[in-house]
């Protein structure tokens, strides 16, 4: 297609949807691919089962790369459907291919799973031999990570009782939770008269620019979740307690040993983070203090927190392109092409409109495809963060697929967010420097700064909350609704010290979080990432072009090696006790630009 666009974009990104033919014609035709993918998933499982035992390198490659490159058919077609439903969920054309889509992913792993079961049962010496041998170099990091929980996994029949149970052990635990939490609903006035709130819809008010309507909504969840909280500790007390069992009969001696092995970091550098974290609290408070001045409060309260601060001007859709293009430009030209390219190909949908789901995302779609991004864009000076958020992830999924094979495209948890947060700060900094109106340049700042807070130290506070329930727990006590209360208000009081006054009811603050239910210590890689990423534009600025070739090959490497030696190259050494000060130092100078305001 030779379109090009001359005439500028109108309001709200009017007319940029994003063109998927070059995924998959139509629908059709994803489910004759679909039908494909299928066969050879199950062509595979015919032609390997049980050959692992015995198998040569040169034929394991071969395995490996069929695997990859089914691995690229199901991608492919799969988010062809997923992306077409996220424009039009309402269609029911769009509708049916998902569900088509979605039974066909599970066919295809269930035909597949016995490979990477055989894998994980090789005795150490067979699998070390065989992911050492040059034929699978490009896989190797793969095969590796894939047995890690080997040495912690059970014999069949009891893996097998552990998981047939689970429906009925664990997850009616979460179900239940999430009932709770998803289905209650407060009555509450927010100036359009009272009307029934979700926990949801109630903390979107602490953004609010009205004081008032800040607390009530605060004060009416906490009155909300009262009645729950015997029941939701309930829930937690007993996931917690079934999690420590398991974790004793597979041989675990750390509550978070799962966590750190499926995010390949060790927990000393991880909990040598978390000090240094919680040794920075300070700079938290000395922000809450200045942003009470600015507010023309004596103090915070809990519910001034978020209040927002400035007001960004309006940017529309062309001049965010043309900043991000700039600003990313001045990095390296090659990411800037790469933005480019999202828009040049039609692979951007950034106009809201009826149907469209919400939010953004960057999909990678498959090794052997290209990635693209669904934002809803309304012209506010936040759509351009996102924007580079997402073609942050963006510039990672394209070199990445370059490099990588299907199956080391991907990085973990640990540094996924890593490039979309560096763009961030590309897209930041350019802004900091070229905008004149003093609302925008508070309101970019202010957000900088809290969004760095609600990740970095919001995010400890929740780990250490949990450290200390799994802890307690161990010891033989329930974690009821007072003892969890207890421990939140205290890790919490350590956060916030004098500079924000808690209300009572801030004692239920754990009580609706689904991470704590759903995966344990979950939020510590948030953390990681986020001073990662502040490090590695520390370093950016003290070496200048010189980084971004590195950091070019950072990315070009996705998830081919652990996260430490991903990050060694770029001068960011986990293993260095004074890494994290980096990240600190650049908190703090985000700090300084705040408050002179
Ligand atoms: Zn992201």
């Amino acid at each position: 297609m030779t379109t090009t666009h001359t005439a500028p974009t109108g309001p709200n990104a009017e007319g940029v949807h994003w063109d998927l033919s070059s995924l998959v014609a139509d629908a059709d035709t994803a489910r004759t691919e679909l039908a494909d993918g299928l066969e050879r998933a199950r062509a595979f499982q015919e032609r390997y089962r049980g050959t692992l035992e015995s198998i040569a390198p040169a034929d394991l490659a071969t395995a490996l790369a069929e695997l990859a490159s089914i691995d690229n058919l199901l991608s492919r077609v799969g988010s062809y459907a997923h992306l077409r439903e996220s424009v039009d969920v309402t269609s029911e054309e769009n509708r049916d291919l998902s569900t088509a889509m979605d039974q066909g992913m599970v066919e295809a792993s269930n035909a597949l799973r016995f490979f990477d079961l055989e894998w994980m049962a090789l005795p150490d010496e067979r699998a070390g031999e065989l992911a050492a041998a040059p034929e699978v170099a490009a896989d190797r990091h793969h095969l590796e990570t894939l047995r890690v929980f080997a040495p912690y996994t059970l014999s069949e029949p009891e893996e097998r009782m552990l998981a047939e149970r689970e429906p009925a052990a664990g997850s009616a635990w979460q179900t239940l939770f999430s009932r709770i939490t998803s289905t209650l609903e407060v009555p509450f006035d927010a100036g359009e008269g009272t009307q029934a709130h979700t926990i949801d819809r109630l903390l979107a008010h602490v953004r609010n620019t009205d004081r008032a309507v800040r607390k009530g909504a605060m004060l009416a969840l906490y009155g909300g979740l009262e009645p729950q909280a015997d029941t939701l500790a309930h829930c937690y007390d007993t996931l917690v307690g079934d999690r420590l069992a398991i974790d004793r009969l597979r041989g675990h001696g750390d509550p978070m040993d799962r966590t750190h092995l499926r995010n390949e970091l060790d927990g000393a550098v991880v909990n040598r983070m978390m000090d240094a974290v919680e040794a920075h609290y300070g700079l938290a408070q000395r922000w809450f203090r200045a942003k009470a001045g600015i507010l023309g409060l004596e103090r915070l309260e809990l519910w001034d927190q978020y209040a927002p601060i400035g007001s960004g001007r309006k940017v529309d859709f062309d001049e965010a392109r043309n900043l991000i293009d700039v600003s990313f430009g001045r990095f390296s030209s090659r990411i800037s092409d790469i933005a480019g390219g999202f828009f040049a190909e039609h692979r951007v949908d950034a106009e809201p409109r009826s149907g469209k789901r919400g939010g953004a995302f960057c999909a990678s779609v498959a090794q052997d495809a290209s990635p693209f991004v669904l934002m809803n864009f309304t012209d506010k000076m936040d759509d351009v963060m996102t924007l580079a958020h997402e073609l942050g992830h963006g510039m990672h999924f394209v070199l990445s697929a370059s490099r990588q094979t299907a199956l080391t495209f991907h990085t973990g948890l640990a540094l996924a967010e890593v490039p979309s947060t560096f763009a961030e700060l590309l897209a930041f900094d350019h802004l900091m420097e070229q905008e004149t109106d003093p609302a925008t340049r508070r309101a970019l700042t202010c957000e900088r700064v809290e969004g760095s807070f609600a990740t970095v130290f919001r995010q400890t506070v929740l780990a250490r909350y949990e450290q200390r329930a799994y802890a307690m727990r161990a010891e033989g006590q329930t974690l009821t609704s007072q003892r969890l209360g207890d421990i939140w208000w205290d890790r919490n009081a350590a956060y916030y010290g004098d500079s924000i006054d808690l209300p009572e009811g801030y004692r239920l603050g754990w009580s609706y979080i689904p991470h704590f239910i759903s995966t344990r210590f979950y939020t510590y890689a948030y953390v990681f990432a986020h001073l990662v990423t502040l490090a590695l534009y520390a370093r950016y600025r003290e070496r200048g072009a010189e980084f971004a070739d590195g950091y070019l090959e950072f990315l070009s490497a996705g998830g081919s090696a652990a996260p430490a030696d991903l990050l060694r190259p770029l001068g960011v050494d986990l293993d260095d006790p004074e890494v994290w000060s980096l990240g600190f130092a650049e908190m703090e100078r985000m700090v300084e630009i705040a408050e002179a305001g």
